[in-house]
């Protein structure tokens, strides 16, 4: 069991190495402080994807660790989880300029790069997509959230289940029973 998750923690320091500086960014401007690779458990059977780093993420390195991660991880406890048994990442892993959504040919670039090999190596059973930003840049075609949230998908033979982004639910707190209904959901079905 080591043996494996040494090898995929290998292959993810691999892929980051490239990108810890990576200049040739459409964010890597002054302002960038850190590129914002995932982090946790790289054999979880449950990935978390989010947008992009925000400010906090930005300065300290770790995708959600400010508010929106606040929201997330304690979601994540009262499921008996901590951040360290499952694998969290961004659809892009540079801020965006005061905070904006990632455009179309930038996600495109990132994901290509980063998220599709983040997938690959983790390989879990269940991807919980965090808000519309993140299931359309999986899903590759426009999706109302608050249509598709919940509902269990098959995506590339993986369970998919999107939901709202912890930081819509920070600004409309009594959305806050569903985001964490469609967590657990997606925490029994990785079975862990
Ligand atoms: N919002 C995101 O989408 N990702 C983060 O890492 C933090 C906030």
């Amino acid at each position: 069991m080591e043996n494996i998750r040494q090898t995929k923690q290998e292959l993810l320091n691999e892929l980051y190495r490239p990108y810890r500086d990576h200049r040739d960014c459409p964010f890597a401007t002054p302002d960038r402080k850190n590129v914002v690779f995932g982090v946790g458990n790289p054999n979880a059977q449950i990935m978390f994807v989010g947008e992009a780093p925000g400010r906090d993420e930005d300065a300290q390195g770790e995708p959600f660790v400010g508010r929106s991660g606040k929201l997330l991880t304690s979601i994540l406890e009262q499921f008996g989880l901590s951040r360290g048994d499952v694998f969290i990442t961004n659809v892009v892993k540079c801020r965006p300029p005061n905070n904006r959504r990632p455009l179309q040919h930038e996600i495109a670039a990132c994901t290509g790069q980063l998220l599709e090999q983040e997938v690959a190596i983790i390989d879990p059973r269940v991807i919980c997509t965090l808000g519309s930003c993140a299931t359309e840049s999986i899903l590759q075609h426009p999706v109302k959230i608050t249509q598709l949230r919940g509902q269990k998908l098959d995506w590339k033979g993986k369970i998919l289940i999107p939901t709202y982004h912890p930081a819509y639910i920070l600004r409309n707190g009594t959305q806050l029973p569903f985001l964490a209904h469609d967590i657990q959901t997606a925490i029994e079905l990785a079975q862990i």
